[in-house]
Parts: C-alpha cells; sequence; structure tokens
C-alpha cells in the first residue's frame, strides 16, 4: 500500500501486508479468527487516527422526500410502492438546517428518493441559504439527476454529493437496480463527472447483497481506491420484506458462489479495509451498521476505521415514511436526543466531536494517486 507505512508488532508481520493487493482484501474479508481480526481492527484505528485524527465529524441528515422515481429492488420507499409518502416545505427544510447549526452539526446532508418533484431551482435556492445563511458544507444525496442540475448546484456552492454504486458486480447491479425508460443508470461514470464538477464525491456499497460474493466485495473495495474518491460510505443490506429482494427466498439466480453475511462483523471489516485501502477518506460509521447491532454498532465502526456520524435532523412525525429498510435504529429519538446521545458516546471512546465542516483533508498519498 502507497506509503501509509502500516507497522505492526513484532510477530505480527505477515498479518498485513505492505500493499494490499486483491488477494490479501480477500483473504482479510473471509477471515474469522477473532484473534487474527484483532490486528486488522488495530491496524485501521491506528490508520484513522494518524490520517484523520480523533475528531468525529458531525453531517446532519435532512431526509427531505419520500417520492421517487426508481424501483431499486431493495429499496422501501422504491417508486411502486403504495406507501404514504411526504415531501418536506422549503420551509421545513430551512428549519432543519438552523436546528443543525444550534446542534453544532458541520455540515447538512440533503437527502431524498430520486424526486423530480425536487425542482433544480428549489435545489438551488436550498444551496444559497445553506452557504449564505449558514457556516455549513452542503452535501446533496437525491439520486441521479442531470447534467445540468449537478453543474448549477455545483455552481451555487454545493460542496459534496453521494451516490452509492452499491454493488461494483454490474450484472447483480442490473439485477436490483432497474433503469428509468431508457436512460441507462451509470453510476460510476456519474462519479466521475461529480469529480470532474469539483464536487467532494462519496459512494459506498451495501455489504451482504444477495448475491454478493466475496470477490465482488473486494472489487468494491478496491473501485473506492481507483475512483479516488473523498468519502465512502458502507452498512450492512438490511431486508425490507415489501421489496422484490427482500421477498426472494434464495439469493437471485446467480451462479452458485459464497455469499456475504450481511453482518456488522462484516460491515466492519469493510470499513476497516477500507481506511487502510483509502487512509484519508471521510467514513460514517452509518445507522445501518447501528441497525444491524443496535448495542454497539455505532463503537464498531468508529473504533475500526470510520470518523464520521451523520445523525438525523427530519422532523420525527416524518421519520417511519423514509423506511428504506424496517426498524432503523434512531428513528424515533428527537434531533436533540440524537445529538446528546452521540456527543456522550463519542467522548466515551476517547474521541471528539469534529468542528468545521469536515472535508476531505488529502495526503500526499492521495495527491499523487489523483488523476
Ligand atoms: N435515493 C438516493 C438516496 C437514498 S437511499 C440514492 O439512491 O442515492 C441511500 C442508501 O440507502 C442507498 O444508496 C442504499 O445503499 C441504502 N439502502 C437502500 N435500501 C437499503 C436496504 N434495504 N438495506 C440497507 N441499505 C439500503
Amino acid at each position: 500500500m502507497q506509503g501509509t507505512g502500516i507497522r505492526l508488532p513484532a510477530g505480527k508481520e505477515e498479518m498485513i501486508p505492505q500493499s494490499l493487493t486483491r488477494d490479501v482484501v480477500l483473504w482479510w474479508l473471509r477471515e474469522n479468527d477473532e484473534t487474527k481480526l484483532e490486528t486488522l481492527w488495530q491496524e485501521a484505528d491506528r490508520t484513522r487516527k494518524e490520517y484523520v485524527g480523533d475528531a468525529v465529524h458531525l453531517r446532519g441528515l435532512i431526509e427531505m422526500s419520500s417520492f421517487c422515481r426508481r424501483d431499486c429492488h431493495y429499496c422501501g420507499i422504491r417508486g411502486s410502492r403504495q406507501i404514504d409518502r411526504y415531501r418536506l416545505s422549503e420551509a421545513e427544510v430551512e428549519e432543519c438546517v438552523r436546528l443543525g447549526v444550534r446542534l453544532g452539526y458541520g455540515t447538512v446532508v440533503l437527502q431524498a428518493g430520486e424526486d423530480p418533484g425536487l425542482s433544480r431551482e428549489r435545489i438551488t435556492r436550498h444551496i444559497r441559504f445553506i452557504k449564505s445563511e449558514t457556516p455549513l458544507a452542503a452535501t446533496l444525496s437525491l439520486g441521479e439527476r442531470s447534467d445540468a442540475e449537478l453543474a448549477e448546484w455545483r455552481e451555487a456552492g454545493a460542496d459534496r454529493y453521494l451516490l452509492r454504486y452499491e454493488t461494483s458486480d454490474m450484472a447483480l447491479f442490473r439485477r436490483i437496480h432497474p433503469d428509468c425508460g431508457t436512460e441507462v443508470s451509470d453510476r460510476i461514470e456519474f462519479l466521475r463527472r461529480l469529480k470532474r464538477l469539483g464536487y467532494e464525491a462519496g459512494s459506498g456499497v451495501m455489504v451482504g447483497i444477495p448475491g454478493q460474493s466475496f470477490e465482488t466485495l473486494a472489487d468494491d473495495i478496491l473501485l473506492f481506491r481507483e475512483l479516488d474518491l473523498d468519502m465512502v460510505g458502507v452498512g450492512p443490506y438490511l431486508a425490507h420484506p415489501d421489496t422484490p429482494l427482500g421477498r426472494a427466498a434464495a439469493p437471485l439466480s446467480l451462479p452458485p458462489r459464497e455469499q456475504v453475511p450481511a453482518t456488522d462483523v462484516m460491515t466492519t471489516k469493510t470499513i476497516a479495509l477500507t481506511r487502510l485501502v483509502c487512509p484519508d477518506v471521510n467514513i460514517p460509521s452509518t445507522t445501518a451498521l447501528a441497525t444491524v447491532n443496535t448495542e454497539n454498532g455505532r463503537e464498531l465502526g468508529l473504533e475500526r476505521g470510520a470518523n464520521v456520524w451523520m445523525p438525523n435532523l427530519t422532523p420525527t412525525r416524518y421519520r417511519a415514511l423514509y423506511e428504506i429498510y424496517p426498524d432503523k435504529a434512531c428513528a424515533g429519538d428527537t434531533a436533540e436526543e440524537c445529538q446528546a446521545c452521540l456527543l456522550r458516546r463519542i467522548a466515551s471512546l476517547g474521541r471528539v466531536p469534529g468542528t468545521g465542516p469536515g472535508g476531505r483533508v488529502r495526503t500526499a498519498d492521495s495527491r499523487s494517486n489523483a488523476r
């Protein structure tokens, strides 16, 4: 691995070779020996501390709308489901942004289903509001929007955009993510476009999608580096019973191969390996991880490579309607309760809440890797 200078205790040198090749990533993904995994956790934590420090950056998540024109087979707000939907008013979004400022968060993330009802102009107004009235960084996560929209929003001051590629296995992606009409979905190209426009680009995958193999997950992790991503979010796949993928009794009709489990350990292995492969990126300890392990999922993520927490700012009355998967952690808690809880838990790990926008601070290694 380029210049991450992995140092291991004497006798443990064989655990993490100097260069994380695909074989080594794969080997770690398959490793289940807790003693050996302890070395991976320690290396990831040490690398996190060396490259991004002890700050846990706080990004307030505003789930703006549950309307969606897509029909992703894994997602509970897929367009064809007959469910109650909501779209926050502009005033409600601004109220959430102000709350984010009051709670001391450095960024707000405007997230939604892929909702044509959220017009280009409206999002531009939100970005202008955030950039002129608050010190916050503005992140968008609105699905696969047009080039013209991305360019205008960047021009208006948007700092970052999040779009997971979900899996780097294109055959699997096509099975779980139908195109919209004749538009062919190309999330990898979308991420490259974001970078060209000057956004900080975030992506990620779900761990344990039915049909996902260990080889695919290793490729997912190496692609994070190849794309020179600024942020990488991963969480376990959580079956939603009212979706085609959640209903499927057996994995999709793929060639028989070993299924990646959608567990907290598998997710934190992915986080740890991502930290080692992309040492200076921002990595959240996700709500999906906290859902699969309600007791200490968040902590495990932060102790195994993550440095970001994304507390929810959405008014609680709408939360249940943004049900991308069931039993979402913290869904019933108010934004103030979330803030108190996360501050306590961050302190208990000996870490500190981040201040300021908390964008990626590139190291010399990643500068020379950037294309
Ligand atoms: N519509 C936007 C943002 C909302 S979904 C988009 O598609 O980018 C945000 C993320 O939630 C998705 O990228 C996906 O990785 C995750 N997600 C969706 N359904 C999920 C499920 N059933 N289990 C776990 N994560 C899920």
